[in-house]
């Protein structure tokens, strides 16, 4: 992404986000097959065996294509579908801002579910999404959107700093130091066996 080209937004925007789909009608979304996330979840025979069955949409979420700049403000709705690779719930792939100080704003539509934060030194914040709730994430801490539910997909709207900033590459390199499973019907965090300091 480059600053240099990016000039203020000077036109109002509005766009349709289906409630219950999240979905925009007239605006592509970007998709994240299951194989998408190789080597985010922790049974990896689970998650080969899944991709080989159906490589299924784990998620979906927006760019709107918000000019990137620190007076602007991205945003857009993400969409965590339902599903588990063994024991592990369906999630994002998760990240933290390039600009690392930049927070993010997440709004629950529908659907229940958790995001997940950790920050460089280690600290793990976990806050619950249910519809009507919304959920800060502090500047410094990267944060993925984990899908609790058997059938609902967990349905959020963000905001965030327009200069911000994807860093995908600590999380697809270390990971997160914990990870949501399935006990029993009870969401459980746990450490994640593939973590790397
Ligand atoms: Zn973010």
């Amino acid at each position: 992404m480059s600053t240099e080209t990016s000039t203020p937004t000077t036109r109002s925007v509005a766009t349709q986000f289906d409630l219950t789909t999240g979905l925009a009608a007239d605006t592509a979304s970007l998709l994240r097959p299951l194989s998408a996330m190789a080597g985010m979840y922790a049974d990896s025979v689970a998650f080969d065996a899944a991709v080989a069955a159906d490589d299924v949409i784990s998620y979906e979420f927006y760019d709107m294509g918000v000019p990137y700049l620190e007076t602007e403000i991205a945003y857009g709705t993400s969409i965590t579908y339902p599903g588990r690779v063994g024991d592990e719930y369906f999630m994002t792939k998760g990240h933290f801002h390039t600009r690392l100080e930049a927070a993010e704003i997440y709004f629950c539509l529908s659907g229940e579910g958790l995001m997940l934060m950790e920050s460089p030194e280690g600290d793990v914040q976990v806050e619950e999404f249910r519809a009507g709730r919304a959920v800060y994430v502090p500047g410094r801490y990267a944060h993925r959107s984990i899908n609790t539910s058997s059938t609902e997909p967990l349905i959020t709207f963000f905001a965030f700093p327009g200069d911000a900033g994807h860093d995908y590459g600590t999380i697809e390199t270390k990971g997160f130091r914990k990870i949501v499973v399935d006990r029993e019907g009870v969401p459980t965090l746990l450490d994640n066996p593939r973590w790397q300091s």
